[in-house]
């Protein structure tokens, strides 16, 4: 990874080192394709999206089989993880914890526990999802592509990719040192969406109904949630895991706050705001904005009371509407990384899965129909699914956003979510014909199932019409998750309390 000046020719370049480049680059060389990786920043660098589920866990270990990489296969379960990969910042992850924040009152522990929600994943920390801590990760993946091999170039700035008179792409960096003549181009470059704005296409977020904007950063010495509800008299010995190891989030007045906590006592925390209700206002600062966050929620403000910036990245991470959704996700040569592609927001930890299935797919496809007639239609087809799961899980992220305020709504709509999240899952469990676990007529949480769609999306237009009676709500919600409720959602036995929703393997 050292400075260059060359010229080369290649069948792929990889745009983006984050972890899905850097797997995709891994992935395409296992095909026998002349590979290179290109990112504009050196690792280690911060990054943010961290949270795994048990089906990025599955689909990382699917494709660390199928394409011989077994480095990676200790990465997606957090006992293998830690025996095998200890310098890297990790942190256990046993499901999803919520935990009602009512703004300008306490946390009121409720022993029948009307105010939180907890779901567990894994039955134990052995077989357990993680928090990725993204510099040590992707800084691992992208040396496992040096070391496999492949030119990483790191630290490149590159002008607009143009149509190579040859076929495929012509990249070249500013200033000029690295030029590179690539067949087909793989973008995983995020926000920056290279290609989709090398073709022209315009971004489409018109069709996103989520409004969302981030306050964030890492942090040491949060303090622990299941300290405070000992303390406080809640009832932390009927939850089904400790509920600091988890994606736990905060539902505030209008927002919600993450927290997801790695070893060594430090964390990820941050607000996920509605900017409907409240936009940016560039005249308060990023500190001040979050203090007031905090003021307005005195139980999270104490969780936080000892909380100090961690070194990296050392400031509040402010960003305007988050969502975005490119014009064009492939084209006969060319194809976008899901995240790439578009991203709606961090509620559900849907961006390490999607990721992953879309790599999946993408592999899949160059695998089977590299240079062959076939292959532009079906990175036509794999655009289409992209675009499909980019629009369910928007409307899945918005349901819980205009729920936010009422509890019991929240906790119905996101039940739409772990339907979604089960089906594919047991479905993907008992797949998988030639021994890869992975069938292409699969798409990411149920997106294949019109009627699913179809269902979310009904629904999704009456939250749409206001507030409607909760009970009835729960009910109605129940009724339309009843064929894709593989785990006893909505049992009334649970009370809120759900174990073990993982599928068997
Ligand atoms: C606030 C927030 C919280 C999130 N939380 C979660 C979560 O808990 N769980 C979850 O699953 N997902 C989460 N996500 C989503 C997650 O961040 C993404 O799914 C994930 O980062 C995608 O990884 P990637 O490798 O595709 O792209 P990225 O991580 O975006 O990496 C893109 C890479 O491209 C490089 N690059 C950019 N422009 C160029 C260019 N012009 N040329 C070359 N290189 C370039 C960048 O330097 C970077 O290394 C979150 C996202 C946000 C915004």
């Amino acid at each position: 990874m050292e400075t260059f000046d060359v010229d080369v020719d290649v069948d792929v370049a990889v745009l983006g080192s984050g972890f899905a480049g850097s797997i995709a680059a891994l992935g395409c060389h296992q095909l026998g394709l002349r590979t290179v990786l290109i990112d504009r920043a050196r690792h280690p660098r911060f990054a943010i999206g961290e949270s795994s589920t048990p089906v990025a866990n599955r689909v990382l270990r699917d494709l660390a089989e199928r394409y011989s990489l077994p480095r990676l296969v200790p990465l997606a379960k957090f006992g293998p993880w830690q025996r095998a990969y200890p310098q890297l910042g990790c942190g256990l992850k046993r499901g999803f914890s919520y935990f009602d924040q009512p703004r300008g009152q306490p946390f009121s522990p409720d022993r029948s526990h009307r105010n939180e929600l907890l779901v567990a994943a894994s039955a134990d920390d052995e077989t357990s999802d993680t928090q990725w801590l993204r510099a040590d990760v992707d800084t691992f993946l992208a040396r496992e592509a040096a070391a496999a091999g492949i030119p990483v170039f790191e630290g490149v700035r590159l002008g607009a990719p143009v149509r190579d008179p040859r076929g495929g792409w012509r990249l070249r960096s500013d200033p000029e040192q690295l030029a590179i003549h690539a067949r087909f181009v793989i973008d995983g470059t995020g926000e920056a969406a290279v290609m989709a704005r090398a073709t022209g296409a315009a971004p489409r977020l018109e069709r996103l109904h989520t409004r969302s904007r981030m306050l964030f950063s890492h942090f040491q010495g949060v303090g622990a949630w299941d300290d405070w509800l000992r303390d406080h008299g809640g009832d932390v010995d009927s939850h089904p895991f400790r509920c600091d190891d988890a994606a736990q989030h905060m539902l505030l007045d209008g927002a919600w706050m993450w927290l997801l906590r790695f070893q060594h006592n430090l964390a990820s925390v941050g607000i996920a705001i509605d900017e409907r209700r409240f936009p940016l206002e560039p005249a308060i600062t990023p500190e001040e904005e979050w203090h007031g966050w905090l003021r307005a929620h005195p139980s999270v403000a104490e969780l936080l009371a000892n909380a100090e910036l961690a070194a990296i990245p050392g400031r509040m991470i402010r960003s305007g509407r988050i969502q975005r959704r490119a014009g064009a996700a492939a084209g006969e040569d060319w194809a976008a990384l899901p995240n790439t592609a578009g991203f709606i927001d961090p509620l559900h930890s849907t961006g390490i899965g999607h990721s992953l299935c879309g790599l999946e797919r993408l592999l899949d496809i160059l695998g089977q129909s590299w240079a062959r007639p076939e292959l532009a239609e079906r990175l036509n087809d794999y655009q289409r699914i992209m675009f499909e799961e980019i629009a369910l899980i928007d409307l899945l992220v918005d349901g819980c956003y205009r729920s936010l305020g009422a509890f019991r709504a929240f906790t119905a709509w996101s039940m739409l979510y772990f339907a979604a999240a089960t089906t594919y899952e047991h479905r993907r469990a008992a797949a998988g014909s030639d021994g890869t676990r992975y069938d292409s007529r699969l798409w990411f949480l149920n997106a294949d199932n019109p009627e699913f769609r179809a269902m979310v999306a009904t629904l999704h237009r009456q939250i749409d019409r206001g507030r409607l009676d909760e009970t009835a709500w729960e009910r109605t919600v129940a009724d339309a998750v009843r064929p894709y409720n593989r785990v006893g959602l909505f049992d009334p036995d649970a009370h809120n309390l759900y174990r073990y929703t993982v599928a068997p393997e």
